[in-house]
């Protein structure tokens, strides 16, 4: 049973990939702010497109929405549409690992932080991402 049509669906869902933009947003603006500027964002030449690619230091970093990537701490699934909602999200995770997996073995260090943790500690994720990247052999100007 599916009790939403098409354009209400349509429009939840642009509601919810929107948010998630703006989150990504947030990330980046404030690395920018720390300096961390030799970003690419959405390459569609890295494997999965990461939401930032730092090709110079091999760094692919991921915002992971807490819905649509099942966060453990926050994701509590729709208690209508199961049938649309569990299959969709499981394999959202099965390709995040897979992704994950094929650009560590191509040399990439990949990141990924859930939206909540941008969203109740923004310098903690910046520094996650500075912390990889002086790892790499980043040093702040
Ligand atoms: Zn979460």
């Amino acid at each position: 049973m599916d009790k939403l049509s098409r354009q209400e669906r349509s429009r939840n869902m642009s509601h919810i990939r929107s948010a998630d933009t703006a989150i990504e947003v947030t990330l980046r603006r404030a690395l920018w702010g720390r300096g961390a500027r030799g970003y690419r964002v959405h390459p569609k030449s890295v494997h999965g497109k990461p939401d930032l690619v730092f090709t110079r230091w091999r760094l692919a970093v991921f915002v992971d929405g807490c819905f649509w990537h099942s966060c453990p701490e926050c994701f509590v699934a729709p208690s209508s549409n199961q049938d649309y909602w569990g299959p969709k999200i499981a394999r959202n995770v099965e390709r995040d690992g897979e992704v994950s997996a094929v650009l560590e073995e191509s040399g990439w260090r990949v990141l990924r932080i859930w939206e909540h943790e941008i969203e109740r500690d923004l310098e903690g994720a910046v520094r996650a991402v500075t912390d990889c990247l002086t790892e790499a052999g980043w040093r702040r100007d």
